[in-house]
Parts: structure tokens; sequence; C-alpha cells
């Protein structure tokens, strides 16, 4: 592979950083993004080759000023990982209508507008690739998530669409889906259940994985290795598809 632009959305920490390292011996260059500029700013330090760029993928303006702030550092982008994305949970009867936005907002519209802002290089080169970091819950239910559900089964189905619209033009468009990974966010989930129930974290934590048939968390480096995979020359011909990473759970 060549010395590839990628653009991480949620860049500096879990699967996105993951993502970084997996390619950086590749001779990546890399722009990470996130809400928190001082954060992707000193992940980005690890790097030969990497800035660090505030942006809130939800926000229209933010992407478009990312992406310019990208190809003034180091040109056009040849690499899109959407992997920006939050997983506040409720029953279904619950939930409020700012917190369903939100979660469409940022999860499903982040990666339509840093898509739409990325393609034009794509097209240009004639060669490109897109990963969206879907989930199993963009292949299956689960109770609470209602709102992840949608936006990461709507993720899969831009995926879908637009590996059609980019299948002649060089570019692939895929998805992986993974159970629960080890990250900030099984931290947080299981913190969130155990102050709800009377499960200790550990316990939590035992039964987000319990439907993984290998009982276990996925480790980010496992998902990394996947789209790291995707990203590459080899894998031209995989297109518009959703792989699930949840040791055989779909
Ligand atoms: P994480 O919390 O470490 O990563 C999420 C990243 O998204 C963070 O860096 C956060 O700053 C960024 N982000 C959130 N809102 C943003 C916004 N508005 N604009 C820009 N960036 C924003 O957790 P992670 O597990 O690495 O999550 C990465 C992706 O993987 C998410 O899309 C998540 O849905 C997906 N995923 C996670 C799991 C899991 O169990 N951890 C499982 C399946 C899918």
């Amino acid at each position: 592979m060549m010395s590839h632009h990628v653009f991480i959305s949620g860049g500096g920490t879990g699967i996105g950083l993951a993502t970084a390292r997996a390619l950086a011996p590749t001779g990546a260059r890399f722009t990470l993004v996130g809400r928190d500029g001082a954060r992707v700013q000193s992940a980005a330090e690890e790097f030969e080759s990497a800035q660090g760029v505030s942006c809130d993928v939800s926000d229209e303006a933010s992407v478009n000023a990312a992406f310019e702030a990208a190809r003034d550092r180091y040109g056009t982008i040849d690499i899109l990982i959407n992997n920006a994305g939050i997983t506040p949970s409720a029953p279904l009867h619950c939930m409020d209508l700012a917190t369903w936005n939100q979660v469409l907002a940022i999860n499903l519209t982040g990666a339509f507008l840093c898509s739409r802002a990325a393609l034009a290089d794509m097209y240009a080169k004639k060669w490109g690739r897109i990963v969206n970091v879907a989930s199993i819950a963009g292949l299956k239910g689960g109770p609470y998530i209602s709102a992840y559900c949608a936006s990461k089964h709507g993720m899969i189905g831009m995926t879908r669409a637009l590996a059609y619209e980019a299948a002649k033009r060089g570019v692939t468009v895929n998805a992986v889906c993974p159970g629960y990974v080890e990250t900030d966010i099984v931290t947080k989930a299981a913190e969130n259940i155990s102050s709800k129930t009377k499960l200790t974290e550990d316990e939590a934590r035992a039964m987000l994985y319990a439907g993984n048939p290998q009982g276990r968390l996925i480790a980010a480096d496992e998902v990394a290795s996947a789209i790291a995979w995707l990203c590459s020359d080899g894998a031209a011909a995989t297109n518009g598809a959703a792989i699930p990473m949840s040791g055989g759970e779909i």
C-alpha cells in the first residue's frame, strides 16, 4: 500500500486509534478527528505523520472544516474510516427525542457527511476505501438499544447502497459489525448496568458478552486488523459487505 491519507472519525480512542496503529506500518498519513481536539492531537503524536483535528461529525460545517484541514496538511483523502459513535441506552418507551436524534445524527448522519466530503477525492483518483464501523446491532436487535440499532442498521443500508454507486469507480465501501469490544464504551455500559441493577461491574461485563459464542469481549486490535485488510488492495473485490465479528453470534 502506498502512503495513503487516512481520515478516521473518533480516531483518538478505542477502535479508531487501534485502526491507525494497524495501518501505520503501511506508511499511511493520518487525520484523526474527534470532539476533543486536545485528545486527538495527543493521540496523533504517537504516529510519524498524523494530525488531530477537532470535529463534531454531526455538524456539517465542522465536518467540512475538518476535511479542509485534512487536505491542507496531507492532501486528498484515500481512506475514510467512519468510526465515531455513541451508545446511550434506554427502553424505547422512556427514550427522549433529543437522545434519539443525537444518536442518529452522530452515528448515521455523521457517516453520511464524512463520506460525502471524502468521495470526490476518491472518485477523481479512481481509488478509495470507506470502512464503516457498524455493529452486530446493525444486523440484529437487542433490548434498550433501539436508537443505536436503528443507526447501525441505517449505516449498513447506506454501506450497501453506496457500494453500488462506487463500484465502477475504484472505491469500495464496507462495514465491520463487532459484538462488544473492550473499549471505553463497554466500561461505561458496565458501570451503567451496575448502577441500575444488583450486578457488579464484572458481572455486567459478562452479561454484555454472553451473546458471543466465544464468551469473551473482542479486542479493538481484532476489529482494526479486519479494517486494515478491507483497506488493502487485496480486498478490492469485497464491496458492500457487512462483516460480523462476534465469535459466531450471527
Ligand atoms: P470509543 O468511545 O472509544 O470511541 C468512540 C469515538 O467517537 C470517541 O473517540 C468519541 O470521541 C468519538 N465521537 C463521539 N461523538 C462524536 C462526534 N459527535 N464527533 C466526532 N467524534 C465523536 O468507543 P469504540 O468502542 O472505539 O467505538 C468506536 C465505534 O465502534 C463506534 O461507532 C461504536 O458504535 C462501534 N462499536 C463499538 C462496540 C463496543 O462494544 N465497544 C461494538 C460495536 C461497535
